[in-house]
């Protein structure tokens, strides 16, 4: 008897941070996952939507469509209305090119604190967004999810966790930053962990192996 191979999800995203993430949050459904840096035929997708949700769809379609598998991609970033809704789709290049690096993401923090400090009395609370979409080895969309996460700007970073703004986002019930909070509490409570959960069950129908 041969062994039937996992089914296999390709993430579009090279994020370290999202990377893990996402493999914590999917390796549970017996899906192998892979990143697009295992993948020699991803092409770089531009983020010339207007919207998560548009940027979402491009990456999950365009890699799919280029890989012939199927990927979950997903579009997320940093929501401050007192900003007018800045950084938003801009998060990764907030303060300019480099997208999950360590250093990007400090030069992204530092400018939001100092947009914060222009506004005096600014208001800082602030929300993720994450917009998910499972794209078929054809690049057609079956699937779109979204989950959000509210929470408040702290004056200075606080915290090593999680990656990009984290050590900023004081999630209010654990009066403590992603930065600070494990990654299973994150997990549990966080847009991306919102929005995966979401479209868990189109991940399981589409691709999950089903006992004979
Ligand atoms: P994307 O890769 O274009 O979706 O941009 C995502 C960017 O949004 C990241 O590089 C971070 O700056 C920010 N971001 C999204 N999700 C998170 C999160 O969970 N924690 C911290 N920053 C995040």
């Amino acid at each position: 008897m041969t062994a039937i191979p996992p089914p296999l999800l390709v993430l579009g995203t090279t994020n370290a941070g999202k990377l893990r993430e996402l493999t914590l949050l999917l390796e549970p459904l017996g899906i192998a996952c892979r990143s697009l840096a295992d993948e020699p035929l991803a092409v770089e997708v531009e983020e010339t939507g207007t919207s998560f949700a548009e940027n979402a769809a491009l990456k999950a379609s365009l890699q799919a469509r280029a890989l012939g598998a199927w990927v979950l991609a997903e579009d997320s970033g940093l929501v401050v209305p007192a900003l007018g809704g800045a950084p938003g789709i801009f998060s990764a290049r907030f303060a300019g090119a480099g997208n999950g690096d360590g250093r990007a993401d400090e030069r992204n923090n530092a400018l939001l604190l100092e947009r914060l400090a222009r506004h005096r009395d600014a208001d800082r609370a602030a929300h993720y967004a994450c917009h998910a979409a499972l794209a078929d080895p054809s690049g057609a969309i079956v699937a779109t999810a979204e989950g959000v996460c509210g929470g408040l700007l702290a004056e200075a970073p606080q915290g090593a966790g999680g990656f990009g703004y984290d050590p900023l986002f004081i999630v209010p019930e654990y009066h403590r930053t992603f930065g600070d909070l494990a990654p299973d509490v994150k997990s549990v409570i966080s847009h991306r962990g919102r929005a995966m959960r979401a479209i868990i069950p189109a991940i399981v129908r589409h691709l999950a192996p089903r006992p004979r």
